[in-house]
């Protein structure tokens, strides 16, 4: 059975279709191929959000995973993030939580907050 899905990997966003045996139609590039393919064996995706951080300028810290992680594991890494309470200051890319939900991928800060 074909599984129909929009490729999310640039801004054209061809329609695919993938088929049982891994066939892949209706993309303009193998970008397309490998991320039809990886959504059908093992979906990922980036982790973007924010945590709670004591601060003189802000109540929240932005977030992201420094790569894709299953997408089996973001409601875990979610549950996480949520009890996650961090101090002033906070560099760009500083890591927030190490190995996030044993996904062997750290949740670094988006921002700089100095106080
Ligand atoms: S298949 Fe290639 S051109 Fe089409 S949306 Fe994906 S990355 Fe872009």
């Amino acid at each position: 059975m074909k599984k129909e899905m929009i490729c999310i990997v640039c801004p054209v966003g061809c329609h695919l279709e993938i088929d049982d045996d891994l066939k892949v139609t209706g993309n303009q590039c193998k970008r397309g191929e490998v991320y039809a393919k990886e959504e059908v064996t093992n979906p990922t995706r980036v982790l973007t959000t924010t945590v709670a951080i004591k601060s003189d300028i802000t109540r929240r810290l932005s977030v992201k995973s420094e790569k894709p992680i299953p997408k089996e594991k973001l409601f875990e890494a979610m549950a996480i993030l949520n009890r996650v309470w961090k101090e002033a200051p906070v560099d760009l890319h500083e890591i927030i939580v190490e190995n996030i939900a044993d996904t062997k991928v750290n949740i670094l800060s988006t921002r700089r907050i100095s106080k």
